[in-house]
């Protein structure tokens, strides 16, 4: 890495890009203080925030056209000599009439304008003396026969050097930009074009290396804030976009690669598979065979934990694609050279039902040192944050002792307490829900930092990937194992269509007498607290911290962004949970509940019978939604539909058809037909294919939201840049950045670039600790 940066000298909002000097003045001292204050409230505050602050569009004025190319009815522009003026009474009631006769040697047109009395027009009469050369601007229209323009404004040049300047003018695209209440668009281009002016070249700084914008024809930072804000063709504004999407894409790449460098220098520790170990024991053992999916990407984590170099992979892949299969023999590779290995999960049920699989899976194999514990074993010890003294103390010996080969847990591993010194695997599940400084600090209990395996069931669309996790490699698990239906059809339930609903219970009572398991899930526990997604003790914390990591917050975003008291009915567990009770229907089918007020015990028991079947029904909030696995579970009810996000909602319907036969997913909705909510939902219910869903979750959300970034409308370091439609160049940058860190660690030689990436390092330090 370069200089270290003197974060603490900066306590004012961190700006993007200013590179320091002019462009990070204040506007203030340009703009004056009551402009300065407007344009605050649209977080500019400095010089270069004013200059990221692009256009949203440009306006045409209107090419100029020939007098005698006017029609009806068209909005024109045209230069011509005043010929004639005159004023008049106007002839049936009170009130002046100015008509100028405007010509271009050829043709003639009337300007007209009408005034209270004749003295309120004299000021036109005065600036449009006959020989004067002007520039007019209006709607054309018929008078008596003969074309006019009615009150157009206008500009007359004193001589020819204004008139060109003029011409220059009224030909190029005007910039539009995204304004606010406190101030208008016209207000901010002024603004704007008063600091544009006094601007050098020196002034802004240029991230872009100069074989990279020769190779993709773009212009110098400076020259692109001038064609940007003051462009003369639509060409060079669209050039000037290409250019900063380029810019985008090239320091948060830069950015990534640095992070990604820094990271593989540190030293691993080689863990080479072994034959004879626990590894080769576990998998003869497996009731099943491998996916052709599993066995590629375990053949690329059997080879990375080999090297000397960190692993840092991302493995996703659909729910039910076999990755916890994979990642558990990754750590198994891991426990036979001698380490420890870690499974981080975002909530406790999760964690607990990673344990009992992981458990499962492993049988005598984890039973290390006990009776019938099998030579080659080790041991696998859970640490949440509910866990009794005595347990936790016996766990947190094992794990420090490194007889516990594998701990799972909750952010409660995160501790300090907790010591895992051969700790050589890091396993993230459900990465949304952590953010990159999580993923250290667990790293960080190594004496030695250990290999790295993300793992995530929301499918990412690859530049998302390159942008979101741009540190990490990805692999993905495509196909599901053979024998899964894996198929769910998912019906929208319009809820004000009883009829619908009542046949929804029907379904459900006949899912059950089939020998089939239901959920039903609720928004929300009680119809009056707060709503809280995933609000599992432990989950709580971890999503409301995973919203202020920039980066892999997607699906927390969603949850977040879904509005908590606005709309009133909203279902409950509280209150589903005695409606389906006393249901017809539903008569003498035991109905459970799930949610995170349940104590530990409460929520083993409760997913106990479920699974067992003595409640084939139960009522859940979303702490259902990641990687809980109930193969008989054949429908899921989700009530107030549109309260979920997309990846969310996909997430929720993973946890059925996980069996043999196949399923069905009714969401139940009070948006109407029609709405952007009811299109998501509509989406949902075409496709059960993630990456489609992630690719539609894109195109109907907000660009910004995606990356976690601009909330309370902060500026995000992406303005332009698109990660769905700018591929090629997030692409073309990632390839470009890797190379340059690769032979410039420091950046020492890209002044600008390493200025701009340490300021968006900055910045997202800063956000991350006013959220602190
Ligand atoms: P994920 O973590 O991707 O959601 P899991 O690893 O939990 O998926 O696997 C889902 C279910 O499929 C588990 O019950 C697991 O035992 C089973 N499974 C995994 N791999 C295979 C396979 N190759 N063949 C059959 N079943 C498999
Ligand atoms: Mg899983």
């Amino acid at each position: 890495m370069g200089e270290p940066v003197a974060r603490e000298t900066r306590h004012d909002h961190a700006v993007v890009g200013t590179g320091g000097g002019p462009l990070a003045q204040s506007v203030e001292r340009r703009v004056g203080a009551k402009t300065a204050k407007a344009l605050g409230k649209l977080g500019i505050r400095t010089v270069g925030d004013l200059l990221r602050h692009y256009p949203r569009r440009y306006a045409d004025r209107g090419r100029l056209s020939e007098l005698r190319d006017l029609r009806l009815g068209e909005h024109v522009t045209v230069i011509a000599e005043v010929a004639r003026s005159d004023i008049r009474p106007m002839r049936n009631r009170r009130g002046a009439i100015l008509t100028v006769q405007i010509t271009d040697g050829t043709e003639v047109v009337t300007l007209t304008f009408f005034g209270k009395h004749r003295g309120s027009l004299e000021f036109h009469a005065r600036k449009l003396r006959p020989g004067l050369t002007g520039m007019f601007t209006g709607d054309v229209s018929n008078y008596r026969g003969s074309r006019q323009l009615l009150h157009p404004d206008y500009e007359t040049f004193e001589d020819l050097d204004a008139e060109f300047a003029a011409v220059d003018r009224a030909e190029r695209p005007i910039p539009i930009y995204p304004a606010g209440q406190s101030i208008p668009t016209w207000k901010i281009r002024t603004s704007v074009a008063a600091v544009l002016d006094t601007l050098d070249a020196d002034d802004v700084p240029e991230p872009l290396p100069e074989h990279y914008r020769r190779e993709h024809g773009l212009p110098d930072a400076f020259t692109a804030l001038h064609q940007i804000h003051a462009p003369r063709t639509d060409g060079e504004w669209k050039q000037a976009m290409k250019r900063f999407r380029h810019e985008e894409a090239f320091v948060l790449q830069a950015a990534l690669a640095q992070r990604r460098a820094a990271a593989l220098a540190e030293p691993a520790v080689a863990r080479p598979a072994r034959s004879g170990g626990i590894r080769e024991a576990f998998d003869a053992r497996l009731p099943f065979d491998l996916t052709a999916g599993q066995r590629d990407v375990g053949a690329v984590l059997e080879e990375e934990l080999g090297e000397p170099v960190p692993m840092m992979r991302l493995l996703q892949g659909e729910v039910g694609s076999g990755k916890t299969v994979v990642a558990l023999r990754a750590m198994l590779q891991v426990v036979d050279a001698g380490g420890q290995a870690a499974l981080l999960a975002p909530t406790e049920v999760l964690a607990q039902q990673h344990l009992r699989t992981v458990m499962a899976l492993m049988g005598p194999l984890a039973e290390a040192g006990m009776l019938g514990g099998a030579a080659e074993g080790t041991r696998v010890v859970l640490l949440t944050g509910s866990m009794g003294v005595s347990a936790r103390r016996k766990a947190l010996a094992a794990a420090a002792s490194g007889e516990a080969g594998i701990v799972i847990g909750t952010h409660a591993l995160l501790s300090e307490v907790v010591q895992i010194p051969d700790l050589g695997l890091v396993v993230v599940d459900e990465q949304h829900r952590f953010g990159v400084e999580q993923r250290d600090a667990l790293r960080a209990k190594a004496d030695v930092t250990p290999h790295l395996l993300v793992m995530t069931a929301t499918p990412i669309p690859r530049t998302v990937a390159m942008t979101s996790f741009g540190d990490l490699e990805t692999s993905t698990l495509r196909e599901l194992p053979r024998g899964r239906a894996g198929v769910t059809t998912t019906t929208v339930v319009p809820a004000d269509k009883l009829r619908w609903v009542e046949r929804t219970w029907e379904r459900l009572r006949q899912e059950i007498d089939d020998g089939g398991r239901a959920y039903v899930v609720c928004p929300r526990i009680t119809s009056t607290g707060t709503v809280v997604s995933g609000e599992d003790p432990d989950g709580e914390d971890v999503a409301e911290l995973a919203v202020e990591m920039v980066g892999g917050a997607e699906q927390v975003v969603a949850d977040v962004q879904t509005p908590k008291q606005d709309r009133p009915t909203m279902s409950a567990v509280e209150d589903v949970l005695p409606m389906l009770r006393a249901l017809p229907a539903l008569q003498g089918v035991a109905v459970g509940q799930m949610h995170g007020r349940l104590s530990p015990e409460e929520k083993d028991v409760a997913m106990a019978d479920f699974s067992s079947g003595r409640t084939p029904v139960i009522v859940s909030t979303t702490v259902i939604e990641v990687g809980v696995d109930v193969p008989d579970a054949t429908m899921m009810v989700i009530l107030d539909a549109d309260r979920f996000g997309l990846s969310q909602l996909h997430q929720l319907r993973g946890r059925v058809g996980r069996g043999t036969r196949p399923a069905i997913c009714l969401a139940v909705t009070t948006a109407a037909p029609g709405s952007t909510t009811f299109e998501r939902l509509s989406a949902f219910a075409g496709t059960n294919d993630g990456f489609e869903l992630a690719e539609t979750d894109l195109r109907l959300r907000r660009e910004g939201d995606i990356l976690g970034a601009s909330q309370s409308g902060r500026s995000s370091s992406l303005r332009l840049l698109r990660v769905l439609t700018d591929a090629a160049i997030i692409e073309a940058a990632r390839t470009a950045a890797r190379d340059l860190v690769a032979r410039d660690p420091g950046l020492t030689g890209e002044a600008g670039l390493a200025r701009m990436v340490a300021d968006s390092l900055d910045e997202e330090a800063a956000a991350y600790l006013e959220r602190t």
